[in-house]
């Protein structure tokens, strides 16, 4: 195929037999943050550009060097939506939302878009379920959101295979006050440094404890320690959630290094990291940002959040083999019928059947052809039961009740009786 019509690297097509996975962890998803009391936000994909280089912070890598920025007709720099918390703290802003103290729990699910180097479980159009809170600063929702999530990996059945590692960042003062002191002490070690961490030293030195430079990594063995630099506020805060998780039973690893790769978190951050997945190992990472939404314009207003690579997780269950059985099935019932006559008596049995069953997965075949090609079809699509109509059903007025899977004779149902002996025959989704 010419290359124009290919999709575009590192952006994938879910195909037919992916997307029963994907709607299984979305809905389970969902289902979850409904039960705690989030509710759903949608944002456009597509925003100013000067919205992210504001809140993700000029020298990080995403701003830096990932963004898919264009000029629309207007002459307006635009930019492809490359993760959602700016948008989500704009909208709030923007509807006022979160003014007054209002408490928000919202979360939000679609495409995001970095231009990275493609491999597995990193892309350049991926998906992603974020959530914020807003207006709540205790170490009590930081706690939740991990719980939520903890309970996550528990219903999907991959909780063995992650790990939750946690840090603070301390308050903005703290922070910079830590940053001075890394500072001073990477400076001494100048040489020693590999050459992206000697740029970022200057740029974002934070960023220098994430490296995966063997040299740097062994000159941070002695650098100063972020905990020592913690003020007492955000000490308690820490001690708060770690109490918390504590209490529910979740395992942590506290890790000094984690700082993220976004500037405006604070206190609290936290990645769940996993070794299935080779060297994308983070399936979900989030934090604390008390200061984002006043850095872009609104009223001091704390939040905190999260967000999770749906292909990474998805991956994962495959992994792991963690797929429902159900989830592969996708009919139920297939109806077949023989002659013009019978397929349109078929056509408004069916319809009543779904009146009376509306959760009924019932497939009816198009097509015609002979008793043994619908046959096969039937056979084909999973169902568990086939329904037959054919010149004997027809003027009995019954349909062939045929199991597909296992045991079980065919028997005739009258065509009243069919949607009260499928309900006790099919667990309906
Ligand atoms: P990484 O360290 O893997 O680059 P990140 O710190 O850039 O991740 P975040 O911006 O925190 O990631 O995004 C949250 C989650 O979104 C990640 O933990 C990961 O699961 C997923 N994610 C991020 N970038 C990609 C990508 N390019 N492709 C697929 N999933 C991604
Ligand atoms: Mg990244």
């Amino acid at each position: 195929m010419s290359k124009s019509l290919q999709a575009i690297r590192g952006m994938n097509d879910i195909l037919p037999e992916q997307t029963p996975l994907w709607r299984y962890f979305e809905g389970t998803v969902a289902r979850l943050l409904d039960n705690y009391g989030y509710k759903q936000i949608r944002m456009p994909i597509v925003e100013f550009t000067e919205l992210f280089k504001r809140s993700i912070g000029e020298v990080t890598d995403i701003v830096e060097k990932e963004m898919y920025t264009f000029e629309d007709r207007n002459g307006d720099s635009l930019t492809l939506r490359p993760e959602g918390t700016a948008a989500c703290v704009r909208a709030v802003l923007e509807h006022g939302i979160t003014g007054g103290g209002q408490v928000q729990k919202l979360w939000y699910i679609g495409p995001m878009f970095r231009h990275e180097r493609p491999q597995k479980g990193r892309y350049r159009q991926f998906h992603q379920i974020g959530l914020e809170v807003f207006n709540l600063d205790g170490p009590d929702i930081d706690a939740e959101l991990i719980i939520m999530t903890w309970r996550l990996w528990g219903e999907l059945g991959i909780r063995d295979a992650v790990k939750l590692e946690l840090n603070s960042l301390g308050t903005s003062e703290s922070r910079g006050r830590y940053r001075e002191a890394l500072v001073e002490y990477l400076s001494a070690h100048h040489d020693k440094l590999d050459e992206d961490s000697q740029r970022r030293l200057k740029t974002n030195p934070l960023r220098v404890l994430d490296t995966k430079n063997a040299d740097t990594q062994a000159v941070l063995v002695d650098a100063p320690k972020m905990a020592d630099y913690l003020d007492d506020e955000s000490r308690a805060h820490f001690e708060g959630l770690k109490a918390r998780l504590d209490a529910v039973g979740i395992p942590y690893v506290l890790n000094p290094k984690l700082v993220r790769g976004l500037d405006y978190y604070s206190k609290t951050v936290f990645e769940w990291v996993t070794d299935k997945l080779g060297a994308q190992g983070t399936v979900c990472a989030g934090g604390r940002y008390d200061g984002l939404v006043e850095q872009m314009g609104g009223k001091p207003t704390t939040g905190v959040g999260f967000a999770m690579g749906i292909e990474r997780l998805v991956l994962m269950l495959e992994t792991l083999e963690q797929i429902p059985e159900e989830i592969s099935r996708q009919v139920d019932v297939y109806l077949c019928a023989f002659g013009e006559h019978a397929e349109l008596a078929g056509l408004a049995l069916a319809e009543r059947v779904r009146d009376q069953l509306p959760n009924l997965r019932l497939q009816v075949n198009a097509g015609a052809g002979s008793f043994k090609s619908q046959f096969k079809k039937a056979d084909k699509s999973g169902a568990l039961y086939a329904l037959i109509l054919g010149d004997d059903e027809m003027a009995q007025q019954v349909v062939g009740f045929k199991p597909l899977r296992g045991q079980g004779e065919q028997q005739s149902i009258a065509w009243d009786a069919l949607a009260a002996h499928l309900a006790t025959c099919v667990v309906q989704g």
